[in-house]
């Protein structure tokens, strides 16, 4: 079937170790997620039950769906991706559908992951059910709880989802047996903006003046997507000069960039 608001990636293509500062969160994803769908067998026998699904849940660009999508990658799992805002379809009954063919293909390219972004669009508490806006949303969420508790805990197929608003989320998504694992993926400190910052370095043409413990110190408050743009932008300035390296004095540039787009964003988040 044509399933809209959806993208499949056999295979993405990315490793555990392209994800700067979330070693623990890593780890803890490997353990409930990718040896289950790899060694089913090692759970039953020692009677462990794995998580079905799990949260993960922090502010933007802190690689939350980076993360999934290493998940799948090294678990050798079909992933499956879709944005829970555009499952709120046009039409009555439009966004349940959408859901049941998300999980019918899940169920055909396993192993698979389903990646459920930006879960609280609908996994919202609602207090008032008034529009029929809001009661087709909580049919979608209900079809997606009906659907998570259609699965097995060592079936071959996995949900993960992710939000910003953990605050906000319906008490009902989180029960046993259905999100019961919440992760959470923070901004990164110190080292961690260190280690993403080596990431995104080691690939760059960079020159002696370049000091990364300064760089991490400076960008206090960056997401790892900000931390990788601060190092596009800084490219981008010494293309811009014609120069053939990149040296601290782009970074610096950069960062002058990056604060006054960041500050004009804030004030029209406001
Ligand atoms: P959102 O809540 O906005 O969906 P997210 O947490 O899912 O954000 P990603 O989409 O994974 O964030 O991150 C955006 C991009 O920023 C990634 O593709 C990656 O290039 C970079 N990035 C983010 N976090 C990290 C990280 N910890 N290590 C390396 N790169 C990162």
């Amino acid at each position: 079937p044509l399933v809209r608001s959806m993208e499949v990636i056999e295979r993405p293509n990315v490793k555990y170790s392209e994800i700067g500062g979330l070693d623990q969160q890593i780890q803890e994803v490997r353990e409930v997620i990718e040896l289950p769908l790899k060694k089913p067998d090692l759970f039953k026998e020692l009677g462990i039950i794995p998580p079905k699904g799990i949260l993960l849940y922090g502010p933007p660009g802190t690689g939350k769906t980076m993360l999934a999508k290493a998940v799948a990658s090294e678990s050798n799992a079909s992933f499956i991706h879709v944005v829970a805002s555009e499952f709120a379809q046009k039409f009555v009954g439009e966004g349940a559908r959408v859901v049941r063919d998300v999980f019918e293909l899940a169920r055909k390219k396993a192993p698979s992951i389903v990646f459920i972004d930006e879960i609280d669009a609908i996994g919202a508490k609602r207090i008032d059910l008034g529009t029929s806006g809001e009661r087709e949303v909580q049919r979608t969420l209900m079809q997606l709880l009906a659907e998570i508790d259609g699965f097995q805990p060592l079936d071959n197929v996995k949900i993960i989802a992710a939000t910003n608003r953990i605050d906000i989320l319906d008490p009902a998504l989180l029960r046993p047996g259905r999100f019961d694992r919440l992760i959470e993926i923070p901004l990164p400190n110190i080292e961690g903006r260190k280690q993403i910052l080596k990431i995104y370095l080691q690939k760059m043409k960079i020159d002696a003046s370049v000091n990364i413990d300064e760089l991490a110190l400076i960008t206090e408050g960056f997401s790892g997507a900000d931390v990788k743009n601060l190092c596009t932008e800084a490219g981008y300035i010494a293309i811009r000069e014609d120069s053939k390296i990149i040296k601290m004095a782009h970074f610096r540039l950069a960062m002058e960039r990056l604060r006054t787009k960041k500050l004009s964003k804030d004030v029209i988040d406001r």
